[in-house]
């Protein structure tokens, strides 16, 4: 099947139903007149690195919004790289896996301070700066200058363990996978031909029912042949993902001023801001869990009164419950023990703080309360 003229028919049917059927108005794909780039022809890659690493853990179509945000907010690589992080992280609020705003915001300094040409036309350049792998490196390198590099997202993984119909699960065959990517890309286009894979992957080769009969590559495609696609790319046995309750406590002083605090810089929502708690003990009532955690963390004593709301969230490796609980400050001056800073905020000043997206039913539950009085 990848012999020369079996890759030429695979790349020539790949571009032609691309032609026709590819999203062509993703906006970073662009020249800023709207117009598409000829072979070879740069695009902005400032626009493409921060749509990268946007669509690291997103989906196209929740990422869109907020690049177009980020691009009115921040246009070009300085007025990234001077902005406050709080300005940063208040962009991002709401995509999640707040690490990659904070890997933009360093990359622009790093890139800035640099001096003449920013922009790095090698993977090993890409991958110098933070939180940039081998496949958003090789994918801003395609689609901001058109260079051949391979891409290996987890659609083109996809759709390439189903072209073959590969017998192991893809990430315990990177070299193989890295490989094969390689040899089907056309050297001539490889921007038009790595979008089209992508976009093969998202609209036809889909993770659980592939739309085989409207797929340009039916004819060369083994797991079609074999007669249940859906079997490919085979997984690993999967391991259960851990589950964690977590007390929250909204504390409010006399004044109805609610306590916050700022997380720490590391993990995944480091930098954000949260209303205080943590992990329920075994056999712990979650009442008591919530005093514990903030005599802990804040140093401060409460009367932990009405549950407020209980809402779970999953995140790629743990699935949580916040069940959060209004309290009463009781004594001791807030410490940040475990935080960057707390501060007393009156609750319409909460929209003004990033926060993680699980917090935001928390303020808007806050908020219905004390509109009900
Ligand atoms: S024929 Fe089906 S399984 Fe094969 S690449 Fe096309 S959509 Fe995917």
């Amino acid at each position: 099947m990848l012999d020369p003229a079996s890759l030429e028919l695979l790349r020539h049917t790949l571009l032609a139903w691309w032609e026709s059927n590819g999203r062509h108005d993703i906006p970073w794909k662009r020249h800023p007149d709207g117009s598409r780039p000829g072979a070879g022809e740069p695009l902005d890659p400032f626009g493409v690195w921060v749509a990268e690493v946007m669509l690291q853990q997103t989906q196209l179509a929740v990422v869109l919004p907020y690049w177009y945000r980020w691009m009115a907010a921040f246009p070009d690589l300085r007025s990234l790289a001077v902005a406050s992080e709080h300005d940063v992280l208040m962009l991002w609020q709401g995509l999640g896996y707040y690490a990659r705003a904070r890997r933009l915001h360093g990359g622009a300094q790093q890139l800035v301070a640099a001096g003449g040409d920013p922009w790095p036309r090698t993977l090993e350049g890409w991958m110098a700066l933070p939180g940039i792998g081998r496949s958003t490196a090789a994918s801003i390198l395609s689609s901001a200058f058109d260079l051949a590099h391979p891409i290996l997202d987890g659609n083109v993984q996809r759709v390439l363990a189903r072209l073959v119909a590969h017998p192991e699960p893809p990430k315990r065959q990177l070299a193989q996978f890295w490989w094969l990517s390689e040899t089907v890309l056309d050297p001539h286009q490889p921007r038009a031909f790595n979008q089209a894979l992508m976009d093969l992957g998202a609209g036809v080769c889909t993770p659980r029912q592939p739309c085989c009969g409207t797929c340009p590559w039916r004819g060369h495609c083994a797991a079609y042949a074999a007669g249940d696609p859906a079997r490919f790319p085979v997984k690993d046995t999967t391991t259960p993902i851990p589950f964690q309750v977590i007390g929250v406590g909204v504390v409010r002083d006399g004044d109805g001023r609610v306590l916050i605090d700022q997380r720490l810089q590391e993990g995944l929502l480091g930098g954000l801001w949260e209303f205080p708690g943590g992990k329920q003990e075994p056999d712990e009532a979650i009442e008591a869990t919530i005093q514990r955690e903030l005599r802990e963390e804040l140093a401060i004593e409460v009367t932990v009164g009405e549950e407020l709301i209980t809402l779970e969230h999953a995140y790629s490796h743990k699935r949580l419950r916040f069940v959060v609980h209004l309290c009463q400050w009781l004594a001791g001056e807030p410490q940040p023990l475990a935080s960057q800073q707390v501060r007393w905020v009156a609750p319409e000043e909460l929209a003004s703080y990033p926060f993680p997206a699980a917090n935001a039913r928390i303020i808007a539950a806050l908020h219905a309360r004390i509109a009900a009085g």
